[in-house]
């Protein structure tokens, strides 16, 4: 089969076997890129029009237990200045972004003791009480199925945790022994029974990454049926054991975005500051290739430096109403409009 009809059969029936996925991600081509992105933004046009959301990401804290071999916030690196964000910090974060016209505020950050249940739970009533009209996303890592019922049932909405490679034996060179594949997969099936909106993701290009891995984890998206999708490059970070691995490409990362989009027509599928990171148009690449969110930084300026998760992390400084205008204007030059909106799943 060509790559033309894989994408009208992808187009029309929502999914492909795991070799379909692999013939297109082997056999990509600018001009089947472009075909990819055209359906994936006329797909995206009929559910979420033109509309692009914002969630205000806050960055509680970068003190991490976990030693993922990627990421630069891991517990073994000694040159990571740590900090941790108070109760008062986070939700001055949130009134701040609530002025700007931001409706989700996603609590992201490190694996970090110091937030136990009673302190997140407190926040949590204490942000939807003030802003009832908001969602709450949090990205915490893997926690057991009791603190994920009761954040749920304090209050949050959504939570993000990337599978970040669907292979289980790739998944063991990202990660030390103890952080297992199946042990994330476990979060992610338990957050959904729960009741969460739940979003899950890869890295593109990560190290040893193949397209094998590559077409599992649009395998496993497809099988799970997330309601978000957070793909981004891999960056490397200079502090991590694979600081001299080459960043993932923005080209095949938009590939993967318009392929998910044409694979799940309603999903939220957010351009990654990973994306606009690599190149200063990365973000908008994203959308065009069928994108419908995205995410700035709410966190403070004086600790935004410290989350280095990777190196060159982009900030538009869309926390400033200046930044967030010209945000604004980027995505309205390419023809689509950021609204104040929560931003949910559009059912169909
Ligand atoms: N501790 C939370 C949040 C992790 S940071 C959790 O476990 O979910 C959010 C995402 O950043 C990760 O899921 C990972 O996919 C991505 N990330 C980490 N290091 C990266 C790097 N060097 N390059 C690109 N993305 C990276």
């Amino acid at each position: 089969m060509t790559q033309q009809l894989l994408i009208e059969k992808l187009a029309s029936e929502h999914r492909l076997s795991e070799e379909e996925y692999r013939y297109l991600l082997e056999h990509q081509t600018e001009e089947g890129a472009k075909a990819l992105a055209g359906a994936a933004d006329q797909v995206r046009k009929q559910i979420y029009g033109n509309k692009v959301y914002i969630r205000g990401l806050i960055e509680l804290s970068n003190y991490c237990k976990n030693d993922c071999l990627y990421c630069g916030i891991r517990k073994s690196n000694r040159s990571c200045e740590r900090y941790r964000l108070s109760a008062e910090e986070i939700l001055s974060c949130c009134k701040n972004g609530y002025r700007l016209g931001f409706r989700t505020f996603v609590l992201q950050g490190g694996e970090d003791a110091f937030f136990t249940d009673a302190f997140l739970c407190d926040l949590l009533r204490h942000i939807k009480q003030t802003y009832p009209d908001c969602a709450v996303t949090l990205s915490l890592g893997e926690r057991s199925e009791k603190s994920y019922q009761a954040l749920f049932d304090a209050g949050a909405d959504r939570y993000l945790l990337r599978h970040e490679t669907a292979d289980a034996s790739h998944y063991s060179r990202l990660h030390p022994p103890q952080q297992t594949f199946s042990d994330r997969m476990h979060c992610l099936k338990t957050l959904k029974a729960i009741g969460y909106q739940v979003g899950s993701g890869f890295m593109v290009g990560s190290p040893f990454q193949t397209t094998a891995e590559l077409a599992k984890d649009l395998m496993l998206i497809q099988e799970f049926q997330p309601d978000m999708c957070g793909i981004g490059p891999f960056i490397p970070q200079k502090d991590t054991p694979f600081a001299d691995f080459p960043a993932g490409s923005v080209t095949q990362t938009c590939y993967l975005l318009s392929i998910l989009r044409l694979m799940i027509p309603n999903l939220l599928l957010p351009a990654t500051t990973a994306l606009g990171t690599l190149k200063s148009d990365g973000r908008e690449q994203g959308i065009l290739s069928g994108a419908n969110v995205i995410m700035p930084n709410l966190s403070p300026n004086a600790v935004r430096k410290k989350y280095i998760i990777y190196d060159g992390k982009h900030s538009d400084r869309a926390e400033t109403a200046e930044g967030l205008e010209i945000l604004k204007q980027k995505i309205s030059a390419i023809g689509y409009c950021i609204v104040t909106d929560r931003g949910d799943k559009i059912a169909i």
